[in-house]
C-alpha cells in the first residue's frame, strides 16, 4: 500500500492537470450510507416512486417523506477525506472536483472548484413559478416547504432519476475536464450514467486514472487502484505529498 501511495503521489506531482470524480463512497464515513446500499435511502424508498419528477408532480407530499430524510442527511459533517481533497486543491495539485453527491460536504470541507453533477440540497425551487429559496430558509419552514410566492410545494435542486443533468453542470464538467491528464476516481463504482462516461473521456484524451475505492472496480483501466477507506487513503496521500 505504501508503495502504491508513493506512486500515486508521484503521478499527482508530475501530471499537467488533475481532477477528482467523487461518489457516494466519500460520504459514507460522514454517516451517509450509499443510497443504493442495503440500508441506504433506496432500500426504504423506491427511487422510481420517490425520486422522479413524474412522482413529484403527481404527489409532492409523498415525495417529501423521502426528502425529509435527505434533509437530515445534509446535517452530516465532512470527514478527513473531504478535508484532504480540499487540501490537495489548496496545494495546487487538484484543480477541481466533479461530484455525484448532493450533500455539499466537499464545499463545507473547503473545496472551491466543485461541480455538482446531480445538483444539490443547497437550494430549492418552485416548479410552478421558478422562485428559488436557499436551504437555510427551507430549514425554518414547516415541511413540505411551500413557495413564498405561489404556495406550491418546493423541490430541491437535485437531479431526479427522470431528469437531465443541468446544462450548466455539463458545461462546467467539460471545462474542468479540458486538458486533464489525471483523474482521481474516488468512492464511486462508475455505474450511474452519464457520470460513468467521465473516466472514459479522460482515458480517451490520453489521461490516466487513479482509483480510490473500498473495493476497486477499475482494476483493468486504472493505472493505480488504492483499496481502502476514503479517509485513510486520502490522508496518506496528503501526508506523503507533504513529505516528498
Ligand atoms: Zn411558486
Amino acid at each position: 500500500m505504501d508503495n502504491a501511495i508513493r506512486q500515486a503521489v508521484s503521478m499527482l506531482k508530475k501530471c499537467r492537470k488533475a481532477v477528482a470524480l467523487t461518489g457516494a463512497g466519500v460520504s459514507t464515513e460522514s454517516g451517509i450510507p450509499d443510497f443504493r446500499s442495503a440500508g441506504g435511502l433506496w432500500s426504504r424508498f423506491d427511487p422510481f416512486e420517490y425520486a422522479t419528477l413524474g412522482a413529484f408532480q403527481r404527489d409532492p407530499h409523498r415525495v417529501w417523506q423521502m426528502l425529509k430524510e435527505l434533509l437530515t442527511l445534509v446535517e452530516c459533517r465532512p470527514n478527513r477525506g473531504h478535508e484532504a481533497l480540499a487540501r490537495l486543491e489548496e496545494m495546487g495539485i487538484v484543480q477541481g472536483i466533479i461530484t455525484q453527491n448532493i450533500d455539499g460536504l466537499h464545499q463545507r470541507a473547503g473545496s472551491c472548484q466543485v461541480v455538482e453533477f446531480h445538483g444539490s440540497m443547497a437550494s430549492f425551487s418552485c416548479p410552478v413559478c421558478g422562485k428559488m429559496l436557499p436551504l437555510a430558509a427551507v430549514r425554518e419552514m414547516a415541511l413540505p416547504p411551500l413557495c413564498t410566492g405561489c404556495r406550491s410545494v418546493l423541490k430541491p435542486d437535485v437531479v431526479f432519476f427522470d431528469e437531465q443533468i443541468p446544462p450548466k453542470a455539463l458545461l462546467d464538467t467539460e471545462e474542468l475536464l479540458c486538458g486533464v491528464d489525471l483523474l482521481l476516481v474516488v468512492g464511486t463504482s462508475c455505474e450511474v450514467m452519464p457520470a460513468a462516461l467521465i473516466p472514459r473521456q479522460v482515458l480517451g484524451q490520453g489521461g490516466n486514472l487513479i482509483e480510490i475505492n473500498l473495493v476497486p472496480v477499475l482494476a483493468g483501466t486504472a493505472r493505480i487502484s488504492l483499496a481502502g477507506k476514503f479517509t485513510e487513503v486520502m490522508s496518506a496521500i496528503v501526508d506523503q505529498m507533504a513529505k516528498s
